[in-house]
């Protein structure tokens, strides 16, 4: 099992670095927020130990971005035992945390129980009705047919399609998708979700993406 560390402190990181590999783990380390997430998009590893204050770029602009293109499990570790802290990292789509000081051996069970919870086909296949999401070769179908999406539109099916029937507001979405503000201007969401059902949704029979009038969107199949 291969596992990503992002853990800027030396003494802390060098001590779950030997404890992870004696028990059978590969951990790559990277201490800082902006490794982290280069990291995290170029390998496909199993398991992410994510600590909230990193240099570079926090934890949770780590965790928005991996979020944004992988669906990788992330255990994160957060300094203080603040309920909204870890409230906002489950939302932002973490699996777990562990606040510090922590002993060791619950994480060694919390990335087992974790690693355990993940199932292999949900690393490499998103789908809806005919929709395909290959994530590792990036690759999206609709019916067998290949579709062409910008980064943005990518991001946002992903966003569509992990929360699969839920309702999104455009503010969240903005949130998710372009680390905008809660008062953004939310236009952008509008357009892009345009171009994007123009492609996923309008040259096909069965359309995905609906409108909920006056809160945002949800993406499912309707009878
Ligand atoms: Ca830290």
């Amino acid at each position: 099992m291969h596992l990503l560390l992002a853990e800027d402190e030396q003494s802390a990181g060098e001590y779950l670095v030997k404890g992870l590999t004696e028990n059978g783990f590969v951990v790559d380390w990277v201490q800082d927020g902006v490794d982290a997430v280069l990291q995290a998009q170029t390998v496909a590893y199993d398991l992410i130990v994510l600590d909230v204050g990193l240099p570079g770029l926090d934890g949770w602009s780590v965790l928005k971005r991996i979020r944004q293109t992988r669906p990788t499990p992330v255990l994160f570790l957060t300094a203080r035992d603040r309920v909204e802290d870890r409230v906002h990292g489950l939302e932002l789509g973490a699996d777990d945390y562990l606040v510090k000081p922590y002993a060791f051996s619950e994480l060694l069970a919390r990335v087992r129980v974790l690693l355990r919870r993940g199932k292999p086909q949900e690393l490499d296949l998103l789908t809806l009705a005919d929709l395909e999401v290959h994530l590792l070769r990036r690759r999206v179908e609709r019916a067998g047919q290949r579709i062409d999406l910008t980064a943005k539109e990518y991001a946002l099916l992903l966003l569509f399609l992990r929360r699969q029937g839920e309702v999104l507001s455009r503010t969240l979405i903005a949130e998710q998708v372009w680390d905008m503000n809660f008062d953004s201007d939310t236009n952008v969401v509008e357009v892009a979700i345009r171009r994007l059902r123009g492609k996923i949704d309008e040259p096909f029979d069965t359309p995905l993406i609906h409108t909920v009038r006056g809160f945002g969107y949800v993406m499912e199949l309707r009878a």
